[in-house]
């Protein structure tokens, strides 16, 4: 097997040369190291090589690994960030607030609410993500950018002063075509320009998007942050 390093080196040097099409400076993206389904050691590997930001989609999977890193001292002797890129249940909100910097993928205006009471225990200001739905199948998780919900969290987001609202983010649906990606990206960021307009006291900045299979295509479409895991790790096992 090509060694994480290795790997890691050939990720940066496409995403450097996608930036370099799209005249976007590097330090303006940050590369996500997606490690669900990966053990504990995996990370360390990753952290070793200088990956800095994690993705995780299990509360308690990333549970369990994070015991291990801290027994390992990860976390001390480094400036690690690990986000929440999985669907959240607003009844983990406690949990996911103990154990990550933050959270990508809000899709209720209910979990912002459980998150920001979460954090206010804490004593912490979380930052979230907002996950947009621009596939439209129902079995994808997201908040519709055209309706009610969205409009009515960012209306509330000022008053929610324990979670701090930093960007979009999306999914695209599974299409072999790598246009439809490309559109969906653009609409993650048409839709942010839109919203910026209607809210300019929200710093909503951050666009979350692509992974794997597209995300040069998500540079060049104005990504903020890419989410890689098996061009990083290795295809994933069958989850037990
Ligand atoms: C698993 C996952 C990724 C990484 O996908 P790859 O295709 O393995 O790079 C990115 N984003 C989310 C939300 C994921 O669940």
């Amino acid at each position: 097997m090509i060694p994480f390093k290795q790997r890691l080196a050939a990720i940066e040097e496409r995403i450097e040369a996608a930036c370099d099409r799209a005249g976007r400076a590097r330090r303006d993206m940050r590369l996500m190291a997606v490690s669900k389904a990966h053990p504990a050691s995996a990370i360390v590997e990753a952290v070793e090589a200088g990956v800095t930001l994690f993705g995780e989609n299990r509360v308690q999977e990333f549970e369990r690994k994070r015991s291990e890193l801290e027994a390992l001292g990860v976390f001390a002797s480094q400036d690690i960030e690990i986000h929440m890129i999985g669907h959240l249940q607003s009844n983990k909100s406690g949990k996911a607030v103990e154990i990550f910097s933050a959270i990508d993928t809000v899709d209720s205006l209910r979990l912002a609410e459980r998150l920001n009471e979460a954090a206010d225990k804490s004593g912490r200001v979380l930052p979230v993500f907002l996950e947009i739905k621009l596939g439209g199948e129902a079995t994808k998780t997201g908040l519709d950018p055209a309706g009610r919900e969205l409009q009515e969290m960012l209306e509330r987001a000022p008053d929610l002063s324990h979670i701090n609202v930093r960007g979009l983010m999306t999914v695209p649906p599974l299409d072999d075509n790598p246009e439809t990606a490309r559109s969906c990206f653009r609409r993650l960021r048409e839709l942010r320009e839109e919203l910026a307009g209607r809210h300019p006291t929200l710093d909503c900045s951050e666009l979350s998007m692509g992974m794997s299979g597209d995300f040069e295509i998500a540079i060049e479409e104005g990504s903020t942050l890419v989410r890689i895991g098996t061009a990083l790790f290795g295809v994933r096992e069958a989850r037990v």
